[in-house]
């Protein structure tokens, strides 16, 4: 089975971690811009992330067969800290432009404040005008009113529906967007977010049509291996190879392939 992972911070994660994922079958990954742990002093530590996750992430990913393509964006949770916040998308354009980075992410709500949708409609703007895919975050708290507003603020922007994934979705959140038009990202995460067997659930009742699995990975007591395991557990339940490889690797594939910028991987 060829496995695309959509949603994985390989920047919080050792290289055993590669060579485990290749094992398995990932093939292809998407690496998001996410919040490392704490706050950020100066913007030049944001461009240097950015910078690191393009090129030297995908250094690695590479020497285990494994290509790794970035979504870049600031954060919701930086989104806060309105003079740095200005001074990092001044300077995001050039990222944005990389030929690894293919989409704008993760983008959306944190703490969902008038700061963060401010800097949330900044980045569906220039995602829009550079014809980029956007990964918008479900906020974990007051989720489902969360991405109620998020919704709202894609259709505003008039985004079409192909062009947005919101991840973090669970069992109540899928049908919503799905209705909506959007894609949903589902993380397969120990302890506080859906277990494979919780996404396989999801998959069988929503079907796989603008649906992807994820591991999520990072800092966190998390597991890269968490798309083979939604995988063993659709098979288990009987579900046809071809609908998993359309969750697993297909749709990821499609969905990113958006911005032009993935060749195709035979
Ligand atoms: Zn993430």
């Amino acid at each position: 089975m060829r496995i695309f992972e959509p949603h994985v911070h390989m920047y919080a994660r050792v290289t055993d971690d590669y060579e485990r994922m290749a094992l398995a079958g990932v093939e292809a990954t998407i690496e998001p811009a996410f919040w490392l742990g704490q706050p950020r002093t100066h913007a030049g530590t944001a461009l240097d992330y950015f910078s690191h996750l393009l090129e030297y992430e995908a250094t690695r990913a590479a020497t285990w067969g494994i290509q790794l393509f970035a979504a870049i964006a600031l954060n919701p949770r930086e989104a806060n800290n309105r003079p740095l916040a200005d001074e990092i998308l001044a300077r995001i354009g050039p990222f944005l432009d990389h030929p690894r980075c293919v989409a704008v992410g993760e983008v959306g709500f944190d703490q969902t404040t008038a700061e963060e949708e401010r800097v949330l409609r900044l980045q569906v703007e220039m995602a829009l005008k550079k014809r980029l895919p956007i990964l918008v975050h479900a906020p974990h708290r007051d989720k489902k009113a969360g991405i109620e507003r998020t919704i709202k603020v894609l259709q505003e922007m008039k985004v079409p529906g192909d062009w947005a994934i919101i991840d973090h979705s669970v069992e109540e959140t899928t049908p919503l967007i799905l209705d909506a038009g959007y894609w949903a990202g589902h993380s397969v995460y120990p302890v506080t977010k859906l277990t494979p067997e919780r996404a396989a659930n999801v998959v069988q009742q929503c079907g796989v049509e603008r649906v992807m699995v994820h591991s999520a990975a990072d800092w966190g007591h998390s597991d890269p291996l968490s798309v083979p395991r939604v995988i063993l557990e659709l098979r288990k339940r009987g579900v046809p190879r071809a609908t998993i490889q359309r969750l697993v690797w297909d749709n990821p594939y499609s969905f990113y392939a958006r911005s032009g910028k993935i060749p195709a991987i035979p």
